[in-house]
């Protein structure tokens, strides 16, 4: 197996040079070299030819080639799809808005977590990326735009905590000074709740906002659209969630998709207001995007209304998501399933 050379820190680096017989300060210009968009061995000229060719028998740079690009006429936001070095391929959204670029990255080909209303998911999980790669969605998409990306969500395909130590390599990359230097705090992770997994992450002492995907009030609802909720019960990932806040000081994210008849009653409002009430916490309401596969509605205007006036009762921050590339799909998932159906 060659090393990856783009998943690595520059200490790293400059231990993999020394190995191969060169000096350490090699390592700090393959590090700037790869963030300067080199990417292949043979443009590295202030490398020596034979180091350079040592070095491609052992190592290797994994590209991402833009496949697809999709601009929305309406708010300038682009969607991105792109080609892996071995052929599999996946989706990232660049976002403007009034607090800098965001970029919404994937963190696995495919995803194996089975939610009903997500088209990432449909055909299971491919195999999960690189740190490498989840870098390479930003710094392509920077290098298309010419313009840089200031903050990192990773809610695009995947479960990020279902790929771990990958992504908690990439959240320590992202915020090398070196590389990118994007600040942990502008970074948010979403989980569909996989319990052991938060509490490793509340470990690790990262001042990233953790998301959680929650979806429903209890527990038979939530079976209905999520299989990890018949592994952990409500109860048992609002505690972890409770455990996460204690630990990080952090307020947490929760992301409730608003299904027309499934979980958009008033009493579904009260449920989830009684479950949140009193936690450091943000509620993120987001009408559901109707999916090919799915026949799943967005709930009506006044029951949207309804729900976040309730939710309002229990003293709840809460919002209703504002959608970006309404006209481009630019939910996760859709344009690679098109993409594969042709
Ligand atoms: N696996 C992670 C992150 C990826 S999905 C997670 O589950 O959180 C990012 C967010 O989009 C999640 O909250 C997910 O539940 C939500 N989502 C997926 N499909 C959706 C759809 N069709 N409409 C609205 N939200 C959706």
């Amino acid at each position: 197996m060659k090393t990856d050379l783009l998943s690595m820190f520059p200490e790293e680096l400059a231990e993999f040079c020394v190995q191969l017989g060169q000096p350490k300060y090699r390592g700090k210009q393959i590090f700037e070299g790869l963030y300067k968009g080199k990417r292949d061995l043979t443009e590295f000229s202030v490398l020596p030819k034979d180091f350079r060719e040592k070095l491609s028998e052992n190592a290797f740079i994994p590209t991402a080639s833009i496949k697809r690009k999709l601009v929305s006429a309406i708010d300038g936001t682009v969607k991105y799809l792109y080609e892996l070095h071995d052929g599999e391929t996946v989706e990232s959204v660049f976002m403007r808005y009034h607090h800098g670029n965001t970029m919404c990255i994937s963190t696995q080909v495919g995803c194996r977590m089975g939610c009903a209303f997500c088209a990432s998911t449909k055909a299971g999980l491919v195999r999960s990326l690189m740190p490498s790669e989840m870098l390479l969605q930003i710094l392509e998409a920077e290098r298309d735009l010419n313009e840089r990306v200031s903050n990192i969500v990773l809610m695009g395909m995947g479960e990020p905590l279902d790929n771990y130590d990958n992504v908690i390599k990439f959240l320590k990359l992202v915020n090398n000074e070196s590389g990118l230097n994007i600040g942990l705090r502008h970074i948010s992770l979403s989980t569909c709740g996989l319990v052991d997994k938060m509490d490793r992450l509340a470990e690790e002492g990262l001042p990233i906002t953790l998301s959680v995907s929650l979806h429903a009030p209890n527990d038979e609802k939530r079976r209905q659209t999520m299989p990890i909720a018949n592994k952990y019960s409500v109860k048992e990932l609002i505690d972890a969630c409770k455990r996460y806040i204690d630990k990080t000081g952090r307020r947490i994210s929760f992301e409730y998709a608003l299904i027309s008849g499934v979980n958009d009653s008033k009493e579904d409002a009260h449920e989830l207001g009684k479950l949140l009430s009193g936690m450091l916490c943000h509620l993120n309401l987001i009408p559901v995007n109707p999916i090919k596969e799915k026949n799943f509605q967005r709930s009506e205007k006044n029951a949207i209304k309804l729900f976040t006036e309730t939710i309002e009762l229990y003293k709840i921050n809460v919002t209703v998501r504002r959608k970006l590339g309404a006209d481009i799909n630019a939910s996760c998932g859709q344009l690679r399933a098109d993409d594969s159906n042709k």
